[in-house]
Parts: structure tokens; sequence; C-alpha cells
């Protein structure tokens, strides 16, 4: 069993000083993977004047050369995939094909804002066109600052490249904070960091949980810009600590998103992409479409192909090759669902598939797949995001009905709409209130696509270009023209 009792802050790795001590929990076996010092305000401190001594420094590098660095993180990342794969899935207990996926969505991140860094550098200074004669304009997008990045534990290695890799090939330096569930992972970068001699402060990665570190990280005048992933809770706490010295702020939270079945739609084909939107993960999925909004017409075949696939799951240990859903991924998660699962029998829901129709491993943090039929929209398991392997379902007669009772929600991250017209589908999701739709296809994530919420559930976008531009500060250099 490791002791993690060290941060790494400038390329060192500096006794934490903080005394509180974080158990690290295989969800699976619920044995004890590790024993953490929870770190304090002393180490942010050493932490953000690392990151601002090697500001000027990085700043100056410019994008081209600070993309050859994405670039060799991303190599080492792909050099240690197995290995990191099967960090990941002890720590989390997510299934080895879905830590697969998320270590190549991570290698792809570092990749593209390599790229990114390279065309930053070649716009910077680009004439802007002057609306009145005589007078010339040049635009220079110059790095934030010093960047506070906090991320949850449900896509280690992911979310975390969501923000590292766009922040460096901005120009930003990081202190970054992985969640306490599950640091394993993340320390990897710590070592890959070491490993290239990426220049000393320009990463720095600090272990502790939100009141040890995430709190003094959001308060500390020294970061000037923040990024968040998680709960709409302490989203809003940071959001109020950002107040203070009016800093720049991105936040990923939470999302109840819909899926639409139509009437025309293939409901074999469709209960393949509810599976993949709901039961990916275990249902810890912040974009999960755990809203099935489906046409009456077509909900009898629809609800009997799911109830087929939710049986043919194999829950268990996540390092099985034959498994395709692990346990959640800490015990306060477990406890969590089963409150909503409590909460469905006081409502009265009608229950597809619930606990009863399956038996769990007798260790670990399982919840069984769940599926409820005609849940009214007014119910807390329809309302409120659950982050597990439960779905609601909702009939509704026509697609305007479908369409509004999809937005009728207080988030808007994602949603999926399925039709046997592709056309059909994409012109519905058009109406949708979400940051990114998918019509007839499961849920692609691409590096230069954006991600991120409207409503509640969230602020600013992570990936693509816009990924890029929350980093940055836009300039622009106006005066008379030559001629
Ligand atoms: P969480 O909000 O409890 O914790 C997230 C991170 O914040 C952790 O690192 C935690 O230590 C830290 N933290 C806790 N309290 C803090 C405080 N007061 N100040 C600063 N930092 C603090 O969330 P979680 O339970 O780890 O993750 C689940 C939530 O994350 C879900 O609601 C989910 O929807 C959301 N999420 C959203 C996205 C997205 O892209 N929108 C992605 C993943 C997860």
């Amino acid at each position: 069993m490791e002791k993690l009792t060290h941060q790494f802050i400038a390329n060192k790795w500096v006794p934490i000083a903080g005394q509180r001590r974080l158990d690290v929990i295989n969800p699976f076996d619920e044995t004890r993977l590790a024993i953490l010092t929870g770190g304090d305000a002393a180490d942010v401190d050493d932490a953000v004047r690392a990151a601002r001594a090697a500001l000027p420094g990085w700043r100056a590098l410019g994008g081209r050369q600070r993309g050859e660095w994405l670039m060799r993180i991303a190599d080492a990342l792909a050099h240690r995939r197995e290995a990191l794969m099967h960090c990941s899935s002890i720590n989390n207990g997510k299934v080895l094909a879905e830590a697969a996926i998320d270590l190549d969505d991570a290698i792809a991140c570092y990749r593209y804002y390599a790229t990114q860094a390279g065309d930053l550098e070649a716009r910077q200074g680009r004439p802007v066109e002057a609306t009145m004669a005589g007078v010339s304009a040049f635009e220079y997008e110059m790095p934030v600052g010093v960047a506070g990045l906090i991320t949850p534990w449900n896509f280690p290695l992911v979310t975390s490249a969501w923000k590292i890799a766009p922040a460096l090939a901005a120009g930003c330096t990081v202190v970054f904070k992985p969640s306490e569930v599950t640091p394993l992972p993340e320390l990897a970068l710590a070592d890959i960091a070491l490993e290239i001699d990426l220049p000393a402060g320009v990463f720095n990665l600090l272990l502790g949980d939100g009141e040890g570190i995430g709190a003094p990280l959001a308060r500390h005048p020294g970061i000037d810009k923040l990024s968040f992933t998680g709960s709409n809770g302490v989203g809003e706490a940071i959001m109020r600590e950002a107040a203070a010295g009016t800093r720049n702020l991105s936040l990923e939270l939470g999302g109840k998103s819909p899926i639409v079945v139509l009437e025309d739609a293939d409901p074999e084909q469709a209960a393949d992409w509810i599976m993949a939107g709901l039961y990916f993960n275990a249902g810890q999925i912040c974009s999960a479409t755990s809203r099935l909004i489906v046409d009456q017409r077509v909900v009898e075949p629809v609800l009997a192909a799911l109830s087929a696939r939710i049986d043919a799951l194999s829950v268990g240990d996540p390092l099985d090759a034959h498994t395709t859903m692990g346990p959640l991924a800490s015990a306060a998660q477990r406890e969590r669902v089963r409150g909503y699962l409590a909460r469905a029998k006081e409502e009265g829901l009608i229950a597809v598939r619930d606990e009863h129709h399956r038996t769990l491993p007798e260790h670990g943090f399982f919840v069984a797949p769940v599926l409820y039929r005609d849940v009214p929209a007014d119910s807390a398991l329809w309302r409120e995001e659950i982050f597990g392997p439960v779905l609601c379902a909702h009939t509704v007669s026509n697609e305007q009905d479908a369409v509004a009772l999809a937005n009728d929600s207080d988030f808007g991250l994602a949603a999926t709409v399925i039709s046997g017209d592709a056309e059909r589908a994409r012109r519905l999701g058009a109406e949708l209130e979400a940051g990114i739709v998918w019509f007839n296809t499961e849920q692609l994530v691409l590096p230069n696509i954006s991600w991120g919420g409207m409503k509640r559930s969230g602020i600013g976008r992570e990936l693509g270009p816009q990924g890029l531009a929350a980093y940055l500060e836009l300039k622009h250099v106006v005066g008379p023209s030559g001629d």
C-alpha cells in the first residue's frame, strides 16, 4: 500500500504540510490502495509561488515550443497507456475497456492542444481590419496567468487533460488539484513532468480534499484563472471565491440530459445508444442521458430492447475483460444513488428493472442497473442529477412535447435525438437547450468539438478553440497606419 505524503511543487516532491489522513479505496474490493496525507493552505501558497515564478519564462517560450512540450506529455502518457488503464480501473472502478477510452481521449487532447499552441503563435499580432481611415489594429492573445484547476473523480486523466493541455498551450502555468477519491492515475502527470524535464513550476500537483486544498486554492489571490469540474454546490462556492479579485472562471457542472426517441426510430439501435449514454461508467457521466423521452408508438419495443440489454450487463470486477459495468467510485456515491432508489419507492415509481433483478457481488460499491418507466416530470428522479446507473423514461405523443419536456430542466449540458430520419433528428436537435447535441449516434467526444453546458450546467466551454480561449486574454493594439 502506498503512502502519499508529498506534493509535487516546482518539479520536486516536497513533504505535505497538512495533517489530515485520507484513504484511497479500491471500489471493487474495498481494500485501501493508499493513505493520503491531505494538504492544506501552506501547500497551496508554495505551489502558487512556484507557478508564478515559472510564468514569465513559460509565456515567453511561445506557442510552438509549448506545443512540443505538450506532444512530449502525450507521448509519455501513450507509453504508460496500459499501466494507467489498470491504475484508473482499480482506483475508479471503471471497466478496462472504458479506461482505455479515457486514456485515448486524454492523449488526443494533449496532441490537439499541441497543434493549437503552434497556431496560437502563428496568429499573434495579426492585423485586424479597422473601420476608420488611417487607423491600423493588431490582435494578440495573452495567457491569463496562473491557473488553478480542480477536477472530480469520474474521468481521471480526462477532465484534467481538458484543463491542463489548453492552459499550458495558452502559456498559463498550472496548480492542479485532482479529486482525493482518484488521485492515483493523476500522479503520472508529475512523473511525466520530471521525465520530460518540463520547466520547474509550470505544472504543480497538490493532493488533498476540498477543504484542505480546493477551497484555499479557489480563494488564493495568486490564482488568475479558476477552472472547475464537479458538483453545482462546490461550483457556486468557487464562483463566490472568484468574485474576490474579479478573477476569470470556467465551470463544468452537473447535468440531467435528455435522450429523445422518435416514433420512426429502430428500437434495437435506439436501445444501444441509450445504454451507452447512461450505463457507461456505471452512469457516473456528467453528460449521462438519464431522461429517456420516448414516443408512445415505440415505447414498448424500446423498453423491451433496453431490458434485454440491462439483463445482459455483466456487473463485477472491472479488471475482468468480460465485465461491462463496474462498481460506483466510492461508498459515498453508492449511498447517494441508494438514496434515490429509496426515493423512487416512496414516490411509487414503476420499475422495469430494479435492484432486485440481479444479485450483486458481496463486496464493492455496486448498484444494480435500474430502469423506471412513466416517471412524472416533477419526480426528484426526473429532475435531479443522480450520477449512477438509473434511467428514467417518460412517454410523449409528438415531437413538440418531446422538445418541451427535454428543455424543461435546470440543466443544459448534453442531449441526444434518435430518429429513422437523420435530417429530422438533426433539426430537432437544434431546438434543444444543451451545449452538445448528438443525433443518431452514441456520445462522440472529440478534442476539437467544444464541451460545456447551458443553464446550471456551467459557464464557458472546454475542448476545441474555445477551450484554449478560456485561458487567453484578447488584446488589440491600435494606432495610426503607416501609409
Ligand atoms: P465535487 O464537486 O464534490 O468535487 C469536485 C472537486 O472539487 C474535487 O476535487 C473536490 O475535492 C473539490 N472540492 C470539494 N469541495 C471544494 C471546495 N469547497 N472548494 C474547492 N474545491 C472543492 O464533485 P465530485 O463528487 O467529485 O464529482 C461529481 C460531480 O461532478 C457531478 O455533479 C458531475 O455532474 C460533475 N461533473 C461534471 C462534468 C462536466 O464536464 N460538466 C464532468 C465530470 C463531473
